[in-house]
């Protein structure tokens, strides 16, 4: 809690980061975790085959269809949407388990679901959209990753430009043209947001007895 007296704690923040594929989210994402130990990550279900670099129950919990079906079908989904031809959802449990608790989360999901997740939880969402410094740029990113096909990098490109359209859901910006300067952009966010009044109940304790304090 940092500089925050002991008692006095916050609502715990649901941090939304979107943008294209290849934008740089990912990478944001994990030096945030690394660097942020108040903060963890809110791990998907996916229908999506899962990629060599990628470990089951860390980077998603990878599902079939029919799995993936039966948990949105028993509500255990905070939001869910497809995304390049494949099924994406937030596992509702952790979330609400996090909140009551008042710790913070990272969600990096798509912009379907920053608005699903909005609408239900709209005062402890701050959403973050990330956008590249350009359309090439973002194609040579993509390419550079190499662990998609051809077809799967064009798809994606195409899937970019209708993600950017929905740039004007989000609270923040940030046009990753240099990783260092995008990260501490969003950190400056998450430490700004941290201090929200309207997000420590507890100050109102705090300042009645700065208050009552006899000097
Ligand atoms: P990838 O397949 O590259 O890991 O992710 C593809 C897209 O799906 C990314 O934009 C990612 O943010 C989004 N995504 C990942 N998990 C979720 C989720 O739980 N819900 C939603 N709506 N989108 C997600």
């Amino acid at each position: 809690m940092g500089d925050v007296p002991a008692g006095i704690r916050r609502r715990g923040l649901m941090l939304v980061l979107s943008s294209p594929s290849g934008a740089g989210k990912s990478t944001i994402a994990r030096n945030l975790l690394e660097s942020d130990h108040e903060l963890s990550l809110s791990v998907s279900v996916t229908t999506r085959p899962r990629r060599g670099s990628e470990i089951d129950g860390v980077h998603y919990h990878f599902v079939t269809q029919r799995e993936f079906d039966r948990l949105r079908d028993s509500d255990a989904l905070l939001e869910w949407a497809e995304v390049h031809g494949n099924c994406y959802a937030t596992p509702r449990e952790p979330v609400e388990a996090a909140m009551a608790e008042g710790r913070d989360m990272l969600f990096d999901i798509d912009w379907q679901g920053a608005l699903q997740l909005k609408d239900k939880m709209r005062a402890d969402i701050v959403s973050i959209f990330i956008l590249p410094p350009s359309m090439a740029e973002l194609k040579s990113r993509l390419k550079r990753r190499a662990e998609d096909s051809e077809e799967t990098i064009e798809r994606r490109l195409q899937n970019a430009r209708l993600e950017i359209e929905h740039w004007r859901d989000y609270d923040y910006v940030v046009i990753n043209r240099d990783l260092d300067r995008a990260f501490a952009q969003v950190r400056a966010v998450v430490a700004a947001e941290r201090l929200r009044r309207d997000r420590r109940p507890g100050l109102f304790d705090f300042v009645s007895g700065l208050l009552d304090e006899k000097v």
